[in-house]
């Protein structure tokens, strides 16, 4: 079965193809390390998570590079305003670096609480300095960048067809309020690769360079890590839809100029949560993080299950009914899988009519390949769940095939009878890990693993489920 997805870039849905056969190389925007992520954010890489699961299951391996804003990034997505991490150390009274270690590690564990697979590649913009200069050096050298007064600039009349992501207007982006006027520019769209005056004179994080010490302009970070990582043809670059008409126009414009050649096939975009018919924005401090849903007693998943039922394109309206409401679904599909598996105990597993099975699994392959429509995956799963014409036995198959991208731990509760064999095993494990033996727990919790049965190490103990 083929994949189709929308491409931003065309505006069309179209089918989708990788450079390199069955890999799928995809480059997702990531944090910028000043605040917490908020549920909006978070919104965006499960989204991702959702298009990474999507090609996995559909036989790709996936080369995933995510990158860390640590430096460089201002307070307006254009090159005006305040370094959003200098503001943070002000207010904290840390340094940038402290600041950016503190909400990067919030934020990875934000992500591991969501149930996202980790990036096979996570790399931070303050490490690859080297990198950026030598593609500004490109630039420079194929004159599509000029130097004044120790910062660089890219020349956006330089490179055609530089709207061709966002599709604005020329008059629109250079009349542009936003952007403070800088006399230094040879037109106003023009936005900087390296900064070594700017009003931050006392910017902590600096680095040498032929232009002045400085530091990057936020947009190269990500041309230059994914270039790095994954080459010069990448298939799959996402976020959210704030980055088409800046960010990701600006790296269109670095990466194919740097190259001679279109360097991403697909751009795919998440529509924004909106909270109180407002984006939800760090700056404007009007957010919700994943610690506020827990305080209120929602689990991750819970939140992850609400945004399973939205469209990635389509715009997602948080309030707390709809989160109460995800969480006791939620909570029953969890209450009934437990059923299920006692009831697979107790009698003999029940017959399903010929061909039902098969026939939700089309459809869910059907809605999956065709831009990611997990709410119509949803339904199906409702449907399966509530058939009386499939056994236990196939609901329980379904729900594993299912979680493969849903990504909701249900599987966890498909908790299989271990042979004494690999109940031996744990206990052994479990010992070497007391020992702090890690390399030899690590051998027994691969072959444990080999046999089909996932293991999760809790306060209680190691807790076992099936794999997915
Ligand atoms: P940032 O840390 O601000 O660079 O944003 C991280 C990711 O979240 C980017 O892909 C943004 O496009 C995305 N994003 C920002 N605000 C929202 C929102 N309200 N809803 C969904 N995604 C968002
Ligand atoms: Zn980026």
């Amino acid at each position: 079965m083929k994949l189709f997805f929308y491409n931003t870039l065309t505006r069309k849905i179209e089918e989708f193809r990788v450079k390199t056969s069955k890999i799928a190389k995809l480059y997702t925007c990531g944090p910028t390390v000043y605040h917490y992520a908020h549920i909006g954010n978070l919104r965006t890489y499960i989204f991702e998570d959702l298009l990474r699961r999507t090609l996995q299951v559909f036989g790709y391996k996936v080369i995933h590079v995510m990158n860390i804003t640590d430096v460089g990034h201002l307070e307006s997505d254009e090159d005006s305003g305040d370094d959003k991490i200098i503001l943070s150390a002000l207010r904290e009274k840390k340094t940038p670096l402290d600041i950016a270690r503190y909400y990067e590690n919030f934020f990875l564990k934000d992500c591991n609480s969501l149930n996202l697979l980790k990036p096979t590649i996570i790399c931070r913009a303050s490490e690859h300095i080297e990198e950026i200069q030598y593609m500004i050096h490109q630039l420079i050298d194929k004159n599509y960048a000029y130097i004044i007064d120790g910062n660089v600039y890219f020349d956006v009349a330089r490179f055609n067809n530089y709207s061709q992501l966002s599709r604005a207007k020329l008059h629109d982006l250079s009349s542009n309020s936003r952007v403070d006027f800088d006399h230094r520019k040879k037109n106003q769209k023009d936005f900087v690769l390296w900064f070594s005056n700017s009003k931050f004179q006392n910017q902590i994080m600096r680095w040498d360079s032929p232009w002045g010490r400085g530091f990057p302009g936020w947009h190269i970070e990500c041309s230059a890590m994914a270039t790095k990582y994954l080459g010069e043809y990448i298939d799959i670059h996402c976020g959210g839809v704030d980055h088409i008409p800046v960010h990701h126009t600006n790296e269109i414009a670095q990466s194919d100029a740097c190259f001679n050649h279109q360097c991403v096939n697909f751009w795919m975009h998440g529509e924004f949560l909106i909270l109180d018919k407002n984006k939800m924005s760090k700056s404007k401090n009007n957010f919700l993080t994943l610690t506020n849903l827990k305080e209120y007693g929602f689990d991750p998943a819970h939140y992850r299950y609400l945004c399973l039922g939205t469209h990635y394109r389509s715009q997602m309206l948080f309030n707390f009914e709809s989160l109460k409401m995800a969480k006791s679904t939620l909570e029953s599909l969890k209450n009934r899988i437990i059923d299920w598996k006692s009831e697979l105990k107790n009698k003999n597993a029940d017959k399903s009519i010929a061909g039902k099975k098969k026939e939700y699994l089309n459809r869910f392959y059907a809605a999956l390949s065709y831009d990611l429509n997990i709410p119509t995956i949803l339904s199906v799963l409702w449907e399966f769940v509530k058939d009386g014409e499939i056994s236990v036995n196939d609901k329980l198959s379904l729900i594993n095939e299912f979680d493969l991208i849903l990504g909701l731990g249900l599987t966890e509760h498909i908790k299989p009878e271990l042979s004494e064999y690999l109940i031996q095993l744990i206990k052994k494990r479990e010992e070497l890990r007391k020992q702090k033996k890690w390399n030899c727990s690590d051998k027994i919790r691969q072959e444990i693993e080999n046999s089909g049965v996932m293991l999760k190490d809790t306060e209680n103990g190691t807790d076992w489920y099936l794999k997915y």
